[in-house]
């Protein structure tokens, strides 16, 4: 039945077939990224469909998505945390924290010390970013004391890359040398290196864990070149109404678009508090029985106003395609002057939810 709200549509099969695909192209093993709710798609499914492809590690930004997707997944796959615990949280049973800094260390070390057993951890290290890992003088003092480490069962050392959208840019050959040169310097452990755009930079960028996520969800991960991943969302929102305008009449807030000509505007059930974001005003096009419809005006909170003139008749209740085949999250991005991730991650709660290809 067709409702008058708007229906997100997530094609589990695509983010499996993508993660597959990533997998088979890598001789190390390949996480799923499913931080902010599995990048605003539902990191419950998400997750379990990535189990069900295979995939055995999973990263999230926060504990309480961590036991989300740890109750989700049930025991087994490793499930990190890449903010790390908050103080007190280290019963966190069945979840690795991500250790940003000596005094993560500090808190993980201890809290074996007191439970008198090894405890799991991921220990980051800053390569060219500022923004989290064990900084050059934290590594100092690790590299001359690797007892400050004792008590941690280090299954990875992770850094993230900074520039990996920009294949040239220096910074990625700095960051690969960089984490190379840490490695010999810290007790033997696996490596995980590469993010979705990481991925597609060569050889000294592969490690024994990838870290994908916009890649898994269909967001182009090398910007300028052709996508390789399937696309996995579409939007579409229903018609409310349909009107005939004179040229001259102004449409939305601000009136900030006038109709030319006689204009035929549908209205539809998404908006700004969707997640279909302002600044697409005046900017984006919908899909309407298979043609480009330009949307004009403002976007609203809870409205949007397309330009159907020149296409058949539609009735109330026909639905516009706002993300799908030909609209994919990087199209919006760049109307709207963001990336894709904030794309799907703003993806907003009142759409139905229709998951595919479980
Ligand atoms: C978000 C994140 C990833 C995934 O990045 P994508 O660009 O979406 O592939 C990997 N590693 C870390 C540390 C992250 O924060």
């Amino acid at each position: 039945m067709t409702g008058i709200e708007a229906v997100l549509t997530v094609d589990l099969g695509a983010i499996a077939a993508n993660w597959r695909q990533l997998s088979a192209a890598m001789p190390g093993a390949v996480a799923g990224v499913v931080k902010a709710d599995g990048y605003g798609l539902g990191a419950g499914p998400v997750a379990r469909a990535l189990l069900a492809a295979g995939c055995r590690h999973f990263f999230v930004a926060h504990l309480a998505e961590g036991m989300a997707v740890r109750e989700a997944l049930g025991p087994g796959p490793m499930v990190a945390v890449l903010n790390g615990f908050p103080p007190g949280a280290d019963g966190a049973a069945g979840l690795v924290p991500v250790l940003n800094g000596l005094p993560d260390v500090a808190a993980r070390t201890a809290a074996a010390r007191a439970g008198g057993q090894a405890l799991p951890a991921i220990l980051h290290v800053d390569t060219g970013m500022a923004r989290l890992g064990l900084d050059a003088g934290e590594l100092e003092r690790v590299a001359a004391d690797h007892r400050l480490l004792a008590g941690l069962d280090l299954l990875y050392v992770m850094t993230h890359l900074a520039c990996a959208d920009v294949p040239e840019h220096p910074l990625n050959a700095a960051q690969a040398a960089r984490f190379a040169a840490i490695r010999t310097r810290l007790p033997a452990m696996p490596g995980s290196f590469a993010n979705s755009s990481g991925l597609f930079l060569g050889p000294d960028f592969g490690s024994d864990l990838a870290r994908p996520g916009c890649a898994l969800y269909g967001i182009n991960p090398t910007p300028g070149r052709p996508n390789p991943m399937r696309q996995a969302v579409g939007l579409e929102a229903p018609i409310l109404q349909v009107r005939e305008i004179p040229a001259g009449t102004p449409v939305g807030y601000g009136a900030s678009w006038t109709a030319a000509r006689p204009s035929r505007i549908a209205t539809v059930a998404a908006g700004y508090a969707d997640g279909y974001l302002r600044a697409l005003s005046g900017r984006a096009a919908g899909i309407l029985a298979g043609r480009p419809v330009p949307l004009v005006g403002r976007v609203s909170m809870d409205l949007i106003t397309f330009d159907v003139t020149d296409v058949p008749l539609p009735s109330p209740g026909d639905r516009i395609g706002l993300i799908g085949p030909g609209r994919t999250p990087d199209d919006l991005a760049a109307e709207a002057g963001t990336i894709g991730y904030e794309i799907l991650t703003s993806l907003g709660a009142r759409y139905r939810r229709d998951y595919r290809g479980a």
